[in-house]
């Protein structure tokens, strides 16, 4: 199914409707495929131990949808009528959600200027819709470590430009960059900041933490150059909750490399909603490459993506109260 409701100027949204998943008629001048004014939210509903179905911080989601907005000069969604959308599409699509321990059905929230409008300016109508996926787990086989390529070509995101907001277009300007990882034999691209190309922003999907040898973990601060993840946002809780100290601040890539030799630091991990938290072995860049550690997973990563997979799966306390039921 999808679920579609809509927006012009002096209306406000209208007509929500839960319908069989269909193409979306567009004209040819539609202001999004020109103008790229578009903004997306991704988040799972899987199933718990007593058969309910359930999200992970969907208001998180709704919050930085909010956010993305904002900086794209689109009209706010209310927080209500988003919620709403996943509880339907969840209700009405349920028999799509996988019943393995992993498995989940992914949401992608999104909208974007329909109008029908060649001129540069906000639109004045857009569509929000919401369509659904089954997913598999990320990892089949159990959890293994990715290299990274830090790209000397390519920014994600520049000081005032869109890097915080979640919107199409950051993603079509990071596909080269990803290809230039692949191409040099990395899994997944790591950007640098646009300013002196020398601090760690992100990957092209995940926020990235480093373990220091004192069990400090420190991660990119949200300078508005980086996502802010959710997942981001709930390790630096639950690290901190754990007793781990937690520094937000900028990590350069020679920190990193020195530290990674000097056992200064012992584990580094991107983490996103699609594969929770991933160890991050090998890292290459154009004048150098070293591993973390043994290139393995460390102690640290594993016992904070064991804990966070066990709250959002209902197998362990939910002491932030993120677990949000919906069946
Ligand atoms: N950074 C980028 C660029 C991303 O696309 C994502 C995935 N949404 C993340 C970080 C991680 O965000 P979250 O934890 O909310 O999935």
């Amino acid at each position: 199914h999808m679920v579609t409701v809509r927006y012009a100027d002096g209306k406000g949204w209208y007509e929500p409707r839960v319908e069989a998943r269909a193409p979306i008629p567009m004209d040819p001048a539609a202001a999004v495929l020109h103008y790229a004014q578009e903004i997306f939210e991704g988040l799972k509903a899987y199933t718990l131990p007593d058969s309910g179905v359930a999200m992970f911080r969907p208001d998180a989601n709704a919050a930085r949808f909010a956010e993305s907005a904002q900086r794209m000069a689109m009209p706010q969604l209310p927080v209500e009528t988003f919620l709403r959308s996943l509880h339907e599409i969840i209700k009405i699509d349920r028999q799509w959600i996988p019943q393995s321990d992993e498995g989940s059905l992914y949401l992608r929230p999104f909208a974007y200027a329909s109008e029908v409008f060649l001129g540069v300016r906000p639109a004045m109508e857009y569509l929000y819709l919401v369509i659904a996926s089954p997913v598999g787990p990320y990892f089949s086989g159990g959890v293994k470590p990715v290299s990274v390529w830090v790209t000397p070509d390519y920014t994600r995101a520049a000081p005032g430009g869109t890097g915080a907001a979640k919107c199409g277009g950051n993603y079509a300007a990071g596909l080269s960059a990803q290809a230039e990882a692949i191409e040099n034999g990395c899994d997944q691209v790591v950007y640098l900041d646009a300013v002196e190309r020398k601090y760690i922003d992100e990957l092209g999907g995940m926020n990235v933490f480093f373990v220091l040898d004192d069990g400090t973990l420190v991660t990119p601060p949200l300078t508005g150059t980086i996502l802010p993840g959710i997942t981001r946002d709930s390790v630096i809780k639950l690290a901190g909750r754990a007793g781990h100290k937690v520094e937000e601040r900028p990590v350069s890539l020679e920190e990193w490399r020195t530290g990674a030799a000097s056992g200064k630091i012992r584990e580094a991990f991107a983490c996103g909603t699609a594969a929770v938290i991933t160890p991050i072995g090998t890292v290459k860049s154009a004048d150098s490459q070293f591993t973390v550690a043994d290139g393995g997973t460390g102690e640290v990563t594993a016992a904070l993506r064991k804990q966070l997979v066990d709250i959002q799966r209902g197998r362990a306390e939910d002491p932030f109260g993120w677990v949000h039921r919906v069946i």
